[in-house]
């Protein structure tokens, strides 16, 4: 738990989100300004601030993280009709909570990648 961290409030309840999933090492909730139908943020619980920072023997949380996303996919009912899922890693890139996250898009056409 990093106490300055809105990722890591989240995951403890100090601030509100709406969950959509949670087990032992994930959670996910949506993302408070979507940029599709169904936007959901998912991530460990564990605080790593980007995909550079996971320790190699940490690297399995990738793992249950996808795991995670084939399971709300299915829920939300875009696993078929299709998603994308998205790491943004440090300033080029756009990130701008340093807590990793996944994004998972979906429910609408997607192009291009800009
Ligand atoms: P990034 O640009 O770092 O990859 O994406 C961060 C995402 O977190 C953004 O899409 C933003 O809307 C979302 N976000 C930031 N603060 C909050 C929050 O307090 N609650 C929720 N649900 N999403 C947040
Ligand atoms: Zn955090």
């Amino acid at each position: 738990m990093h106490n300055d961290c809105i990722f890591c409030k989240i995951v403890s309840g100090s601030i509100s989100s709406e969950k959509v999933y949670e087990d032992d090492d994930v959670f996910a909730f949506r993302d408070i300004n979507p940029v599709a139908p169904t936007h959901i943020l998912v991530i460990p619980k564990e605080h790593f601030s980007t995909l550079n920072d996971i320790p190699e023997n940490k690297l399995n949380i990738i793992s249950k993280i996808y795991s995670a996303i084939q399971k709300i996919a299915k829920k939300e009912g875009i696993a078929e009709s299709g998603y994308r899922t998205i790491v943004n890693t440090n300033s080029m890139s756009g990130q701008v909570v340093f807590h990793l996250h996944f994004h998972v898009l979906g429910g609408r056409q997607l192009r291009g990648l800009g």
